[in-house]
């Protein structure tokens, strides 16, 4: 199982990141599921709605909003992103508390340019290698 992101895909939720510290930033990515994981095509940014600085909320309008356009283009919405402003590029509690879908990836941001991917089995989250493409 790998996770295929491409480079410009990876320096804009970094961008992001960045942007939006101390506050953790946010948004959801398309792409496709295959054989041996995930391949990424496009970021989806969405507002943060949390109010508190240590966590996340995409509007569930967004979301929708946003699986209708994948849906047209022939894609998905394969996983979500956020940032650790505390720079641990690991799933919190909150994370786990929040992570609903199975087989939806996780890509973590924390401090000094890591990234991290996960994926949710219904149950826990494992370790998925990003693999940088094109
Ligand atoms: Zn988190």
């Amino acid at each position: 199982m790998r996770f295929l992101l491409p480079r410009d895909l990876r320096a804009q939720i970094l961008r992001e990141s960045e942007a939006a510290h101390p506050r953790e930033c946010c948004g959801l990515i398309e792409g496709i599921r295959h054989g041996e994981g995930w391949r990424a095509d496009r970021l989806h940014p969405a507002p943060n709605l949390s109010q508190d600085a240590d966590r996340f909320e995409i509007d569930p309008a967004v979301h929708l909003e946003t699986q209708r356009g994948a849906r047209d283009r022939g894609t998905a919405i394969i996983g979500c992103y956020h940032s650790h402003p505390d720079g641990r590029p690991r799933p919190s509690p909150r994370d786990r508390a929040g992570a609903l879908e199975k087989d939806f990836v996780w890509l973590i941001a924390g401090s000094g340019g890591v990234l991290a991917g996960f994926v949710f089995d219904g149950a826990d989250f494992h370790p998925v290698p990003i693999v940088e493409a094109g």
